[in-house]
């Protein structure tokens, strides 16, 4: 099928859906075409540092904005962006369902995602014994034997949880020395491998065993309920990246309005350049994106309405143009 939208985003968590709010409030057909619903404040269990909004899980906080733009006109989608082109004015968004979305402005709020082991099979084990979440699936594993991947003050954070719940845990790090490794010893039932990886992940219906390699090459198997990887998050926009200019950290470079190289193309929240990772912040840079793109989409459609605010006067006044 194919549809038509002046504004789709890509992306449901926080900064996709306060975009979503802002655009189909102005009146602009707006699609969020997403993999889930939440993000990663889905792995938050309570948000305490979001103005103006008591302690509530991070789910609940983006529910909340879903449903002020899913009642302006916003349409939810639960799918997969895998493909972008340009094709006259318009963008051409494919997805993994086979749906073709058309568009004259995409905001590209798609977030981080958790790292990955990047071993054979990973997929085919994702719930089935292998979480990237220890705050969520900790629960899953008590009294059982568990492996964790993970360095640094993740990893400290994980073994904290992890040592009340599981009867044993294999701590695998890449590292020789660190807060984690520290930690590791100080836990009874930590055993650790320093300077390792895990290599391989083996079993039927879900994952028995893990092979570990050393940086020394040699290899151990060992039997385990349950795998855990706390590695960090990284930016997944392979499919983005001929439209863009990344940074050292595989963000999306943006300008203070936005907008990316490419006119049309804006990126909000944690897959953009903007600093500091937190819930506010990425509303606030969907909100600017938002902005940006209905000026955007207005110009492209001849409207003779530039907006610097979502409530004050309009005015004619052009921004910028944007140089990278
Ligand atoms: C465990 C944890 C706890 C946190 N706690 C707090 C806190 O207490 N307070 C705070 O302020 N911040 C917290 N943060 C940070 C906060 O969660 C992030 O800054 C915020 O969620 C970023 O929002 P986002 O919308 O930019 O991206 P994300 O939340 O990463 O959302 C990106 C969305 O894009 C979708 N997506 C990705 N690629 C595609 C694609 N190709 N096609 C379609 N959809 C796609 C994803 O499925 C996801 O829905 C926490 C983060 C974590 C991991």
């Amino acid at each position: 099928m194919v549809y038509e939208y002046d504004v789709v985003v890509i992306g449901g968590g926080i900064a996709g859906f306060s975009a979503a709010l802002y655009t189909s409030r102005q009146g602009l057909k707006t699609a969020v075409v997403t993999i889930d619903i939440g993000g990663q404040l889905s792995y938050a269990s309570l948000v305490e540092n979001y103005p103006g909004v008591d302690p509530l899980p991070g789910l609940n906080l983006v529910l909340k904005v879903q449903q002020q733009a899913t009642s302006f006109g916003a349409e939810v989608f639960i799918d997969e962006v895998v493909s972008l082109e340009k094709e006259g004015a318009y963008f051409v968004l494919k997805t993994k369902k086979g749906e073709v979305f058309r568009a004259i402005a995409v905001i590209a709020a798609c977030g981080k995602a958790p790292k990955r082991l990047g071993v054979p099979e990973e997929d085919k084990f994702v719930g089935k014994g292998l979480s990237y979440c220890v705050i969520c699936d900790a629960p899953l594993y008590r009294g059982k034997k568990v492996a964790l991947a993970s360095f640094g003050e993740k990893g400290v954070e994980a073994l904290e949880m992890l040592s009340n719940i599981a009867r044993e845990i294999y701590y695998v790090t890449p590292v020789e020395e660190d807060v984690s490794v520290v930690k590791a010893k100080q836990i009874p039932n930590v055993k650790l491998f320093p300077r390792s990886r895990i290599v391989g992940l083996k079993g039927e219906q879900k994952v028995e065993k893990i092979v570990i390699q050393s940086i020394r090459g040699e290899t151990v198997e060992v039997d385990v309920d349950g795998v855990f990887v706390e590695l960090g998050f990284e930016t997944r926009i392979d499919f983005l990246k001929k439209f863009v200019e990344v940074n050292e950290k595989g963000e999306i470079i943006v300008d203070s309005y936005g907008r990316t190289k490419t006119e049309g193309l804006f990126a909000a929240g944690d897959v953009a350049s903007t600093p500091y990772k937190q819930a506010a912040i990425a509303a606030a840079s969907g909100v600017v994106a938002a902005l940006s793109a209905i000026n955007y989409v207005n110009n492209i459609k001849g409207i003779k309405k530039h907006i610097l605010s979502d409530w004050e006067k309009k005015t004619t006044k052009p921004v910028k143009k944007f140089r990278l």
